[in-house]
């Protein structure tokens, strides 16, 4: 490669980062490292898919490195990058120092636990394969110490699921465990009837679903209730340790909980000043480059644009559209165009409740059902990243459907997890 060509440095090869090293790769005149901890993309929105075993891991991740090898300018690395240096314009990772003309900054966001670190041990949330394939192991093990127990009042507590949290991923966490025991489960043990398991979906605010219309939410508490979920608004969470969970004056046995309630961007040192809000992400100004600093962008979930507007929701469509935005900004300085404000087309938001429902949203088309969950299916199959992922994910689908089976009901030891990731929850 020559050196002598423009360097732009992508950390993290997510939503955002990938759809820029997309839009960078094979131009003229620029080379790219990209750097990220983990050697493959994630689709996160099927994660919730993997914990409820309803399919593989691999089913939803690809090699970063296979995903850009048509681009001959870009060159991928493992590697987890711990400090940005806006003074000498380089960044500092564990297999070394790089240097840029170009950074653009795209590590994500992280589990919030609102001051309560400590819950972490005992409410995994979902954000990495190894949370996913943690909550698939605390669940499926839920069941199988119930089978084997004759003391009710264990039985009760370990057929007892609580999630944390009332967003989207939540919702799909909570449906997804009152189908699975429900249809998936219920005729596969002999000593409990695994269709009584009780779901309990806790929420701070006063509906689920908060960024969906109120009718859309109502619709989704009652497809959740027909699942055997209770929900609970207006509830704050005040302890989690490893016997249940403590909502104001209630307290819930259970031995499986699951935090889907906040996240926060991603830490990462910066040398000079960065603001951020409360959340942590760093905020931009309205081309996405920190203040006083054109050549570094900081995109996707790790960011927040500083321009007195709404605060952008951290979804995908938001970060690729950032990573294209600043991919493009780039391109522009080098062509000697002046610069625009980034500007988010909104096309719109959806939400699975269990195998057969969903609601969908697109500016003033709202509509709920079946033919809402087809809409669901098919999009998510569209954005899934590679062939052979597609059509394991329709197969395996399509297959659960049919049968109410689910085909990735293994207990996989934490010994044996898909490695790499380094903020896992503890073992409890
Ligand atoms: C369970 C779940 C369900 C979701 N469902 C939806 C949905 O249905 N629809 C939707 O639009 N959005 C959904 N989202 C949100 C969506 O996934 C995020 O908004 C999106 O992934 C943000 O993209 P990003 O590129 O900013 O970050 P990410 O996709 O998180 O990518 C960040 C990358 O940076 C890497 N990285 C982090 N730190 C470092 C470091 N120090 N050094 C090197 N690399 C690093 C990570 O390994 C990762 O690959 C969901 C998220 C979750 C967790």
């Amino acid at each position: 490669m020559d050196l002598k060509m423009k360097h732009v440095v992508i950390v993290g090869g997510g939503f955002a980062g990938l759809t820029a090293a997309k839009t960078l790769g094979s131009k003229k005149d620029i080379r790219v490292t990209l750097i990220d901890k983990q050697n493959f993309h994630l689709f996160q929105p099927l994660l919730y898919q993997v914990a409820m075993a309803g399919l593989s891991p691999a089913d939803i991740a690809a090699p970063i490195r296979s995903l850009l090898s048509k681009h001959e300018n870009v060159r991928v690395l493992r590697g987890v990058v711990t400090r940005v240096n806006t003074s000498d314009n380089s960044i500092d990772t564990d297999i070394g120092s790089f240097s840029f003309d170009y950074l653009i900054m795209a590590a994500g966001a992280k589990p919030s636990y609102f001051n309560h670190p400590e819950w972490e041990e005992y409410a995994p949330s979902i954000k990495t394969i190894s949370q996913a394939t943690e909550i698939r192991r605390r669940l499926l093990n839920a069941f199988e110490k119930a089978e084997r127990t004759d003391d009710t009042k264990e039985q009760k507590k370990l057929l007892t699921f609580v999630v944390i949290g009332g967003g989207p991923t939540g919702v799909e966490l909570a449906g997804a465990i009152g189908e699975m025991s429900r249809y998936t489960l219920a005729r596969d043990f002999r000593n409990i009837d695994a269709s009584v398991a009780r779901i309990f979906l806790i929420e701070g605010g006063a509906q689920i679903l908060p960024m969906f219309s109120l009718q859309h939410a109502k619709r989704a508490a009652r497809d959740l209730e027909k699942l055997g979920v209770q929900i609970w608004t207006n509830s704050l969470v005040s302890d989690i340790d490893e016997d249940g969970v403590t909502v104001g004056s209630e307290r819930i046995s259970s031995s499986t909980v699951v935090w889907a309630a906040g996240v926060q961007g991603e830490t990462m040192q910066f040398g000079g000043d960065v603001g951020r809000d409360r959340g942590n992400r760093i905020m931009v100004e309205s081309d996405l480059s920190i203040p006083g600093f054109q050549n570094v962008f900081v995109v996707g979930d790790q960011s927040n644009i500083d321009d007195g507007s709404k605060d952008l929701p951290g979804t995908a469509p938001v970060a690729m559209q950032q990573g294209r935005f600043a991919a493009n900004t780039i391109l522009n300085d080098l062509a000697q165009k002046t610069r625009s404000p980034f500007k988010f087309t909104d096309r719109g938001q959806m939400a699975t409740i269990g195998r057969s429902s969903a609601i969908v949203e697109v500016g003033k088309l709202k509509f709920a059902g079946l033919f809402a969950w087809i809409t669901w299916l098919v999009v998510h199959i569209y954005f899934l990243v590679g062939f052979k992922n597609r059509l394991f994910v329709v197969f395996s689908w399509g297959w659960s459907f049919l049968t109410f089976r689910k085909g990735a009901r293994l207990i996989v030891d934490r010994d044996w997890q898909i490695g790499g990731e380094t903020d896992s929850p503890s073992q409890s």
